[in-house]
C-alpha cells in the first residue's frame, strides 16, 4: 500500500486523484490518497506528495489557518528520500518555499515567465526520466467526483511516443536555466521545463491534466523503492 499526500489547497488537485487513481491501477498497487487539508494531517505515515498547480499566492493564503504548507516542507526536509512531485504552481513552491526555508530544488524559478494567461499553450516535451510502464490497464474516461469536477484530459490516452509527452504550460513558471544544478528531465527544445533534485521532480506542465499518467506512475514506484 502507497500513501499519497495529495495537498489540497487550491488548483488542478481532483485531477491529480484521477491520475494517481489511473496510474495505481496500471501499477497493479494499492493507494491510499490522502487529502491533505491541515498541518495535522501530515504524518510519517505518508510516503509521498503531490503538490499541484493552480496559483501559488491562493495557495499560500489559503494554507495560512492551517498551517498546511508549513507542515509540507517540514515532512520534505525530515523524508528526504521520500518523492514529492510538484506541478506547475507546486514546482514554485518547492523551489520557493518562503519563510526562509532553503528551496527544495537547487533552481530558481520565475513566475509568470511564458506571459499572461492567453499565452498558455500546449507543446511536446521530451523526457529524460525513466518511469515504469503501463501495463495493460487502459483509463475510461473519468467521471464526476462528489464535488461535481470532471477532470478535462486533454489527450485521452496515452501514446506510446517513448520520450515525447504532451506538455500543457498554463500561466507557467520558467526556470532560470542558469541556475539549474541538479538533474533535467524534461526540455521544450533546448529549455529545461522539469527537474529533479534528490527526490524532488518538479514540472513547470501539468501531467495530471492529459492522460499521460508517466510522472504519476515514477511517483507510485519511486515510494516502493524507498521504502
Ligand atoms: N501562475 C501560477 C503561479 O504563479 C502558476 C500556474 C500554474 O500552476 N498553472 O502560481
Amino acid at each position: 500500500m502507497v500513501r499519497v499526500g495529495l495537498a489540497m489547497l487550491q488548483g488542478a488537485r481532483h485531477e491529480h486523484v484521477q491520475a494517481l487513481g489511473v496510474a495505481s491501477k496500471q501499477l497493479g498497487l494499492d493507494v491510499e490518497i490522502v487529502e491533505l487539508r491541515t498541518g495535522n494531517q501530515v504524518d510519517d505515515r505518508l510516503d509521498c506528495l503531490v503538490l499541484p498547480g493552480g496559483e501559488s499566492t491562493a495557495m499560500r493564503k489559503a494554507s495560512q489557518s492551517e498551517s498546511l504548507l508549513s507542515a509540507l516542507f517540514s515532512w520534505i526536509q525530515e523524508h528526504p528520500q521520500r518523492p514529492v512531485l510538484g506541478t506547475c504552481a507546486g514546482a514554485i513552491l518547492l523551489a520557493n518555499p518562503g519563510d526562509d526555508m532553503r528551496s527544495f530544488l537547487r533552481a530558481e524559478i520565475s513566475r509568470n515567465a511564458w506571459g499572461r494567461q492567453r499565452d498558455s499553450f500546449e507543446a511536446d516535451v521530451t523526457l529524460s526520466l525513466e518511469t515504469p510502464s503501463a501495463g495493460d490497464f487502459s483509463p475510461h474516461k473519468a467521471s464526476r467526483d462528489q464535488f461535481n469536477h470532471q477532470p478535462l484530459p486533454v489527450e485521452i490516452s496515452e501514446n506510446d511516443r517513448e520520450e515525447l509527452f504532451p506538455g500543457v504550460f498554463i500561466r507557467a513558471p520558467r526556470f532560470v536555466q542558469s541556475s539549474i544544478d541538479c538533474t533535467p528531465v524534461a526540455f521544450l527544445g533546448e529549455e529545461i521545463v522539469g527537474v529533479l533534485d534528490g527526490q524532488c521532480l518538479a514540472l513547470t506542465f501539468h501531467p495530471e491534466l492529459t492522460g499521460d499518467y508517466r510522472f504519476h506512475r515514477w511517483l507510485l514506484h519511486q515510494s516502493l523503492l524507498t521504502n
